[in-house]
């Protein structure tokens, strides 16, 4: 079975993707599924779908997706100091964006975000309050907008410019070594490199037990865009979204009782239902089945969180659909923080569950968990 480096995941999480310009994760996806698949071909909205013989014919067309965009920033104006204006490509959390390091249109050029120094704050709520996106400037040292304009141009995209990293124990890696069985890693983009990560170790797997079509997406993160394409064009019987999903197990103000969305370190988190979606309860039974089976340890996401590619196959397309995800502390920011054992154990689930993931939509199967 051919693992997933460490290079690879960090040429993956790396590579920016915003919505609508994912080409250079796609092509680097491509290339390294190319050997390992059948077919592969691209929609016109961008979408990269690829087919896997198993050692068993399906007799359903099963589907596994992720999303390969990322949020970002998208260049509104160039104003006369040279200064980007910006807008949100993508629910960006703005609380996290000052100071940061991006990285500005194709050429990927180098800036950083500011915002006036708080000794100039005009009050002291300006000084407090989260920014709204229209005081957010993208500074990418240019001294007048002549300059600017040079370099870059209103509507290109930004995205955050973070390396993976391994945190903790210092450990050095190199690109050739496998990814380490457990341990905590950062980076950006984890929603949904992460899913996409999960669904590249399953197609470079010799042993997969059924037929699949993996999809991965374009523009989930502005309104689940290629999603929607996919799903009329592949037709599914069944859809297994692998997600990146929010993870809020940090210590709240006392007073407040909490339940966190998922907690790192406790397994891929299953979803029930979220902001947008019911999930299927026989295939949700089914990761049971299988979890408890092969003492793979997962959690149930906080129902009613969030929302994801499930929303347009299942809500939209009206097709069977489940979601497993890795839980990563502070999504839609510069550095999400993972568990790498939350990550095995998701691919686990989801080789298992292959198995005998069609009769779980037969009538004649046992559906009892
Ligand atoms: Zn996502």
């Amino acid at each position: 079975m051919t693992e997933l480096t460490w290079g690879m995941l960090r040429q993956l999480t790396e590579t920016p993707a915003p919505p609508g310009e994912e080409g250079p994760v796609r092509d680097m996806i491509a290339r390294w599924i190319h050997p390992h698949v059948q077919s592969l071909r691209i929609d016109a909205l961008g979408n990269l779908i690829a087919e896997k013989k198993g050692q068993n014919e399906s007799p359903l067309r099963i589907v596994i997706t992720a999303h390969m965009d990322e949020v970002a920033l998208l260049i509104f104006e160039i104003d006369d100091q040279g200064l980007l204006h910006v807008g949100r490509s993508g629910g960006v959390n703005l609380r996290t964006l000052v100071g940061k390091s991006v990285l500005v249109g194709p050429k990927r050029l180098p800036g950083v975000v500011c915002l006036r120094p708080p000794h100039y704050a005009h009050s002291a709520s300006e000084y407090r309050e989260t920014p709204d996106i229209e005081d957010i400037r993208i500074d990418i040292g240019a001294k007048d907008a002549k300059a600017a304009k040079n370099k870059v141009k209103t509507g290109q995209r930004i995205v955050f410019d973070t390396p993976l990293q391994m945190l903790g124990p210092v450990q050095t890696l190199d690109d050739d070594d496998p990814l380490p069985p457990q341990g905590r890693i950062a980076g950006k983009a984890f929603d949904d490199r992460m899913g996409c990560a999960a669904l590249l170790s399953l197609l470079m797997a010799d042993d997969l037990p059924l037929d699949i079509t993996a999809v991965f997406t374009v523009q989930e993160e502005i309104g689940l865009r290629g999603a929607l394409a996919a799903g009329l064009g592949v037709q599914p019987d069944l859809v297994i979204v692998l997600e990146g999903t929010v993870c809020d197990d940090l210590p709240g103000p006392s007073h407040e009782k909490r339940f966190p969305t998922t907690r790192l370190g406790d397994g891929p988190a299953l979803t029930q239902r979220d902001g947008s979606v019911v999930v299927h309860p026989l295939l949700l039974q089914h990761f049971l089945r299988q979890a408890r089976a092969h003492n793979i340890p997962t959690q149930f996401k906080h129902p009613g969180i969030g929302g994801t590619d499930a929303a347009g196959y299942a809500r939209w397309l009206g097709m069977p659909t489940g979601i497993i995800s890795t839980p990563c502390r502070y999504i839609h920011g510069p550095a999400a923080v993972a568990e790498l054992s939350d990550f095995h154990h998701g691919v686990a689930l989801l080789r298992h569950s292959m198995t005998d993931l069609p009769a779980v939509l037969t009538p004649s199967s046992p559906q009892g968990s």
